[in-house]
């Protein structure tokens, strides 16, 4: 016997046809002798829809109270999926935030998971009620109704899980695991057996967005099993005891899997692509102590995320060129803050390009493997893509380019790593 979450996203939960196929799905995996607690989201749009009705409101809305409108549409749901499960003969109730509780830290709309007092759950779990909570929302300390942020109901159900110590966590989705590059550029991508948590936050942060990154992060910190799976199963899809999806893990069970010959060791795991940040040039900066410095100070207190950064060699007069990135939607404001501080900085130009994309190579290999960035940077140079800048962590190594050479760059590495799934036999 085991103790699994489900999560079901809103896919999933849109109408009570829907609905009736997931309470099958999770009605088969508690006849399996497992103890199931659910955890949903809103139907698909329905956060959106209850999101604009804040704005018509009022404007300036309270977040207090958005979150009270918001988190209505889980409660919606967890009722819903409730009753269906009672309609098919099992014993299931709900259990929304405030009354498991879920403990949060304030701030509203961006909450995180401090507490879930689980013994009430555990023991109804245990008289073999399929418990049912709805994701996303939780209780603030003084006793408001909190909302973690959009696409909040993934860790919803890995925060749930750390506190039941459950044996995973089966995230069921619109896809049906998580793959070599976006699916979309690379016909031949493939499904991964199992990524570690580390892999997944790289591959989640760079672009690949499958779950929210914050249930990423939470489930490497407790050491949480994932499952990434799909919901449009039918009867005869492979039960997701038999990890039909991918699974996020830790490096130790990664271990695992290799040396049972579960899975092979790649150098590279996977391939990201970003096109969502923007390029500035700040040109004749004094070379000099500080002055870097005086460039990334405001923007770190204005909360602008500044990733790739490259300063050029001096030039003659003791300047230089520096070159750095931020997300595409914060580039107007740090244009005004540097232009605001254009004397203290002293540089004679700003440049600005939005059409750039980061593109990187992940793998926990490479750790143990020198090469994958030459390869990377000789690949992308044979097909004459110019890199303009290069950043490297322990496990990821990402660069620059042009915007529209995005695909390309994409299908040379997959296939230079190694990474194309075979052709399928004839
Ligand atoms: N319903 C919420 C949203 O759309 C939370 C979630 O589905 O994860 O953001
Ligand atoms: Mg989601």
């Amino acid at each position: 016997m085991a103790r699994i979450v489900m999560k079901f996203g809103g896919t999933s939960m849109a109408g009570t046809e829907r609905i009736r196929r997931v309470a099958n799905i999770v009605r088969k995996q508690q006849a399996g002798g497992d103890e199931v607690a659910v955890v949903v989201s809103a139907m698909a749009g329905e956060t959106d829809r209850l999101v604009n009705f804040c704005r018509e409101a009022n404007a300036l809305y309270d977040p207090a109270e958005y979150d009270v409108v918001v988190a209505s549409g889980e409660q919606v749901t967890s009722g819903l999926l409730a009753l269906t499960l009672q309609s098919l003969g099992a014993k299931a109730r709900s259990w929304l935030g405030w009354q498991l509780p879920i403990k949060t830290i304030e701030a509203h709309a961006k909450a995180r998971v401090d507490t879930i007092d689980a013994p009430d759950l555990i023991a109804s779990l245990e008289r073999g009620e399929i418990a049912v909570i709805p994701g996303f929302q939780g209780i603030s300390g003084d006793g408001r109704v909190t909302t973690l942020g959009r696409g909040g109901s993934d860790t919803s159900a890995v925060a749930i899980a750390a506190a039941l110590d459950a044996d995973r966590c089966d995230i069921y989705t619109d896809v049906d695991g998580v793959y070599t590059t976006d699916p979309r550029i690379v016909a031949k991508a493939r499904k991964l057996k199992a990524v570690t948590y580390e892999e997944m936050l790289e591959l989640a942060s760079v672009g690949a967005k499958v779950l929210q990154t914050r249930s990423v992060g939470l489930a490497m910190k407790e050491g949480v099993r994932v499952q990434v799976l799909s919901s449009f199963i039918d009867d005869n899809a492979t039960p997701a005891d038999d990890l039909p999806g991918t699974l996020i893990v830790s490096d130790e069970e990664m271990e695992r899997i290799y040396q049972e010959g579960d899975m092979e060791r790649q150098h590279v795991t996977g391939i990201a692509h970003d096109k969502n940040e923007a390029k500035i040039i700040l040109t004749r900066v004094p070379d000099e102590p500080g002055s870097v410095a005086h460039i990334f100070e405001p923007l770190a207190k204005a909360s602008i995320n500044v990733d790739m950064i490259i300063q050029n060699v001096g030039r003659d007069k003791g300047e230089t060129d520096v070159t750095f990135t931020v997300p595409q939607t914060d580039l107007a404001r740090a244009q005004a803050l540097l232009e605001d501080k254009r004397d203290e900085i002293g540089f004679n130009r700003i440049i600005t390009d939005s059409k750039i994309a980061k593109i990187s190579v992940v793998g926990v290999g490479m750790k143990s493997h020198a090469g994958v960035a030459s390869t990377m940077f000789k690949s992308l140079a044979d097909r004459g893509i110019n890199i303009q800048a290069i950043t490297t962590s322990e496990i990821k190594v990402s660069v620059m380019i042009d915007e529209d050479e995005t695909e390309l760059a994409v299908r040379v590495l997959h296939t230079a790593y190694g990474l194309d799934a075979a052709d399928e036999a004839a």
